[in-house]
């Protein structure tokens, strides 16, 4: 029917959640000042825990989830964008308190979009999503800290996640020597295709150590939290940074300051929801630049809106490699 358009919609019935992808009407779009027509959307950590319920994301039904999209503006009131203009989001609370992006048309704040950079087609910047942006978020962070690249290793733990593929493929082109953390040996050949140059197995940081350790790492981006974390501050440098993005494993910090006072080592927190406006294009913008398209292509696999259920456990058990792109109009 004319106005209609496909989404995945979240019910809740009798506290249980089910997620099927159905046609609505356009009422269905929520308030905003720019309607976007949707070209791809992703799954990313916490669009797992919210299309499967596990994470109490989402607490108003019926929902469309998903944290971030690419696509074309369609109607604008918003002074920055008009029709046409090729478009991103990611954050702000889109798709865990305002629909998100498992649709094909999404109503947002202008003032939460950024324009797409040059250099990244609809496609690209999805294969990007919210994980990869974390991941450049972490990469800079590092730099302002003064993480250069030398001799000492960069360790990209939970590496062949989506945030951590990305952060081995950037960081290895920025000329530092990656050491890729991961529990899936099968997926060293890729980690090292991506440009890591030691894989480390997870058992050797699972279990509690010593609150310090050997110093071994300039930095580290840290997509998995808990006891690894703790491992990793343990083993860090005189003076280097330990960028911390996830809880995949855990959000608990189970370790001592020893770290932080005896060694000056910097613990950096990494928010990629509400970080602002200016930061987040610089990010998009070093993504286009600093992340090669053919690693890019490398990591990333493409379905369709009607696989995102079944995506969204399996990235739960950490079973899904780099980054998923959903098709939502396939
Ligand atoms: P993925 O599932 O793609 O990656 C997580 C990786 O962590 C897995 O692939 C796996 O890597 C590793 N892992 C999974 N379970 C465990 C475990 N129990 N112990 C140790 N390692 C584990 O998720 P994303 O990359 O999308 O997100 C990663 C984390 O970053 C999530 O916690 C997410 O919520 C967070 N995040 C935070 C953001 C922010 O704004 N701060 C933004 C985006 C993401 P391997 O198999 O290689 O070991």
């Amino acid at each position: 029917m004319a106005g209609e358009f496909r989404a995945l919609i979240l019910e809740q019935t009798d506290g249980k959640q089910m997620a099927a992808v159905k046609s609505v009407g356009r009422e269905a779009l929520p308030p905003g000042d720019v309607t976007v027509r949707v070209a791809y959307s992703t799954v990313n950590y916490k669009d797992g825990l919210a299309v499967t319920g596990k994470g109490k994301i989402v607490r108003s039904f019926p929902f469309i989830p998903g944290i971030d999209f690419s696509g074309t503006v369609e109607e604008s009131s918003h002074p920055d964008y008009k029709a046409g203009d090729e478009v991103v989001l990611n954050g702000w609370g889109v798709g865990e308190r305002h629909h998100g992006g498992y649709a094909q048309l999404a109503r947002v704040k202008g003032d939460w979009l950024v324009k797409r950079p040059k250099g990244l087609d609809a496609k690209q910047a999805m294969a990007i999503g919210t994980a990869g942006y974390t991941a450049m978020l972490a990469v800079m962070a590092l730099e302002d800290h003064g993480v250069k690249p030398g001799a000492s290793e960069v360790l990209v733990t939970g590496a062949a996640g989506g945030v951590g593929s990305v952060a081995v493929a950037i960081l290895a082109r920025l000329g530092h020597k990656v050491a890729a953390l991961t529990g899936r040996p099968e997926q060293g050949d890729y980690l090292k295709g991506l440009g890591a140059a030691t894989i480390i197995a997870r058992a050797d940081l699972e279990k509690p150590g010593k609150p310090l350790e050997a110093e071994r790492w300039a930095g580290a981006v840290d997509s998995v939290g808990g006891q690894i974390l703790v491992n990793v501050l343990a083993g860090t440098r005189y003076g280097g940074s330990v960028a911390a993005c996830g809880l995949a494993a855990s959000n608990a910090l189970p370790g001592t300051v020893l770290p932080f006072i005896l060694r000056g080592v910097n613990l950096l927190g990494i928010d990629s929801v509400m970080c602002p406006k200016p930061r987040r294009q610089a990010a998009w913008d070093r993504l286009a630049r600093d992340l090669p398209q053919d690693k890019l292509g490398a990591m990333t696999e493409t379905r369709p809106l009607g696989d995102v259920p079944a995506l969204a456990e399996a990235i739960l058990k950490g079973a899904v490699r780099g980054r998923m792109v959903i098709d939502v109009n396939a």
